[in-house]
């Protein structure tokens, strides 16, 4: 009998997009999910913190101020995907070292550090993110760094 499921890939990345789709970002909606010996550890998607209104409640000042993408993080009140997996990993006491990410976008260099710091040893993303810092700190750190197709067909 031929294995038609889907690859471990084409299911992280699925339910990576899946995670995304609850964000509450003005701009866009990223998903990120920790992963560990194919079990999921921990996921998050961008938005403000947990009792705090969100940006399309009370607006974004990087929207109002037309900063563009990937800079000037700190004037948004969200945190980012990444940031909110690693946060639900500490609020449960679940470790994280030696795991993977997937994400929907690639990670930002702040996120880029963090992970570095959490011990991720490999991070699969499917839309690019301009953040050449993030790249750069993660090639000097180690860390895989591989483009996956969200389209699950078009992954190799
Ligand atoms: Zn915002
Ligand atoms: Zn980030």
């Amino acid at each position: 009998m031929i294995d038609s499921r889907p690859s471990w890939d084409e299911y992280f990345v699925k339910i990576t997009k899946q995670v995304s789709e609850r964000s509450t970002c003005l701009r866009r909606k990223v998903g990120a999910i920790l992963v560990r010996d194919k079990r999921i550890l921990a996921t998050g998607y961008n938005g403000a913190p947990s009792g705090i209104k969100h940006c399309y409640e009370v607006g974004c000042l990087r929207e109002a101020q037309g900063v563009a993408s990937g800079e000037r993080h700190e004037l948004c009140r969200g945190l980012h995907a990444e940031q909110n997996a690693l946060i639900q990993a500490a609020l449960y006491g679940v470790a994280v070292k030696g795991a993977s990410i997937y994400c929907t976008h690639q990670p930002c260099a702040l996120c880029a550090k963090m992970l570095i710091n959490a011990g991720i040893v490999e991070i699969f993303y499917a839309e690019g993110y301009p953040d050449p810092l993030a790249q750069d700190l993660l090639n000097e750190a180690g860390i895989k760094l591989k483009k996956l197709s969200l389209d699950s067909s078009e992954n190799t």
